[in-house]
Order: structure tokens, then C-alpha cells, then sequence
């Protein structure tokens, strides 16, 4: 189907013990589309990232990423729980960037991009290898592949970082604020990635602090308070006149 949303999320709830960090999120990503999602710390923004990806078991409702149910088979209108094995199959629909980049510190970029498609999906490594090297290209790296972690600014490293999940050929792309751990004079290597990257045509969710980015690059916009999302729409609008009350002082304090 080639109107089918790339993420569907109806009436998510997380708990943690009895802690309610997600309360019933509704939420349509069109093919293509750029969300990006903002809102005060502990708003749920991480949580509702890691339900996407299936890192955390959601405590009731459904996430759908291009017609698939996750975590869930649906049969004869009935909910069957999938096995680990099918998880991992299912996680590879989503590739997730991290705040803290998470590279393996014995890999080097090359390394690293490459280990995913060799060891999960099973690419012989010349091809792995010549497809990473494309990969690290287009991240602007070509010339630091064989780099250890350590040999890299923060900015290259979360450059890596992205090449690395753009290798297992995702639909849809997490940055969990991607930029937030560097030194601001690196920011802004990585947000043009991802910026080139939207413009590919990648689908992608992004919880950032960077309104500027989220004005430009943002096809939608996602207001996120203490569990629910607050408001939606289109940046510009949502940023020149915010309709609630709690998103007008979250903008007040960020802008
Ligand atoms: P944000 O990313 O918007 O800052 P989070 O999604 O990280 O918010 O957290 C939302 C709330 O859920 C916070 O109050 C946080 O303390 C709580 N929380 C997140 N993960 C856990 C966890 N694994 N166990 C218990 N509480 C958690
Ligand atoms: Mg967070």
C-alpha cells in the first residue's frame, strides 16, 4: 500500500512499576515524513522512542511501523507474542541514534559500520565493507574509515554512529537528541547529516533542543508534557502561534 504510514502509534501506555510515563499517545508518520519532538525532560520523548524500537515492551496499545504490528503477530483478530528472534527481525525496521554515541571502542568506523550487516544480516564482509565505505562517504568521513573511537571528534564519532544505523537499511530513523552530548562547534556537522539525510527522503522521528533545526528541517511537529503529547503540527505554525497554554511556556523557556 503506498499511502501506509511509516509509524503508527494508537493509544500507547508505558508504565514503570506503578509510574505512568507514557498515557495514551496517538500518532500518524507519514512516508518520508520528518517529526520532530520536543518537550521538557522526563516528558516521555526517550520512552516513546524506545517503544518504537522495541527496546521497551509497551504496557498497552499498538506500534505499527509500515503496516507491522510490533512485538505482535495478529491473527484471527487476536494478539500472539513474538518470539526474541522475530523482535530483532522486526528492530531492524528502525535504526536508532543515540545522545551518547555507543560505538564499539575496539572497531574502527569501518568497523563498526560494518559489523551489524555481516554479523546479523549475514553480508559477506567485501560487500559489507564496500557498502560501508559508501556509507561513511556520505556521512563525510571517506577518509577516516579505519579511525578507532578514540581517534574521532565527538561530532565524527556521532557521524559514525549514524552511518552505522543507516547500514542495516532502515525505514525509519531515531535520533534521540543526537547533538546534545557534543561541543556546540560540532552540532552543526551533524545536524547537516541528518538534515541531507531528510532530504533523501528518510523518514525519520527526532527529539531535539535544536528549534531552529526542528523549523527548518521538520515536516511535523510534536509537543510532548508529562506523558501525552500536548500539540501537534506543522512547525512553523506551532512555533509562531503554540495553541496550548503548556507548549507556550516550554517555547518561552527554549526560544
Ligand atoms: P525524556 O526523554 O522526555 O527526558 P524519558 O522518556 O527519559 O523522558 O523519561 C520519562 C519518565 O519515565 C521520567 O520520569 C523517567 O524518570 C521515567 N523513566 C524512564 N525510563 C525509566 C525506567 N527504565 N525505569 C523507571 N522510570 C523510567
Ligand atoms: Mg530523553
Amino acid at each position: 500500500m503506498s499511502d501506509q504510514a511509516a509509524v503508527s502509534l494508537e493509544g500507547i501506555h508505558k508504565f514503570f512499576g506503578n509510574f505512568h510515563a507514557l498515557r495514551g499517545i496517538d500518532l500518524t508518520i507519514a512516508k518520508g515524513e520528518v517529526c520532530v519532538a520536543i518537550g521538557p525532560s522526563g516528558s516521555g520523548k526517550s520512552t516513546l522512542l524506545r517503544c518504537i524500537n522495541q527496546i521497551e515492551v509497551v504496557s498497552a496499545g499498538r506500534v505499527r511501523i509500515c503496516g507491522t504490528l510490533q512485538g505482535y503477530d495478529e491473527r484471527n483478530g487476536r494478539l500472539h507474542e513474538l518470539s526474541p528472534r522475530a523482535i530483532d527481525r522486526q528492530r531492524r525496521l528502525t535504526g536508532m541514534v543515540f545522545q551518547r554515541f555507543n560505538l564499539f571502542p575496539h572497531m574502527t568506523a569501518l568497523g563498526n559500520v560494518i559489523e551489524g550487516p555481516v554479523q546479523v544480516k549475514r553480508i559477506p564482509k567485501a560487500t559489507a565493507r564496500s557498502h560501508g565505505r559508501d556509507l561513511l562517504a556520505r556521512v563525510g568521513l571517506a577518509d577516516l574509515a579505519d579511525r578507532y573511537p578514540n581517534q574521532l571528534s565527538g561530532g565524527q564519532q556521532q557521524r559514525v554512529a549514524i552511518a552505522r544505523a543507516l547500514a542495516m537499511e532502515p525505514e525509519v530513523m531515531l535520533f534521540d537528541e543526537p547533538t546534545s552530548a557534543l561541543d556546540p562547534e560540532l552540532v552543526g556537522e551533524v545536524l547537516d547529516v541528518i538534515k541531507d539525510l531528510a532530504a533523501s527522503g528518510m523518514t525519520m522521528i527526532l527529539v531535539t533542543h535544536e528549534i531552529g533545526f526542528a523549523r527548518e528541517v521538520g515536516d511535523h511537529l510534536v509537543f510532548m508534557d508529562q506523558g501525552t503529547i500536548v500539540e501537534e503540527g506543522r512547525p512553523k505554525q506551532m512555533l509562531e502561534a503554540p495553541k496550548s497554554t503548556r507548549t507556550q511556556a516550554f517555547l518561552s523557556k527554549v526560544l
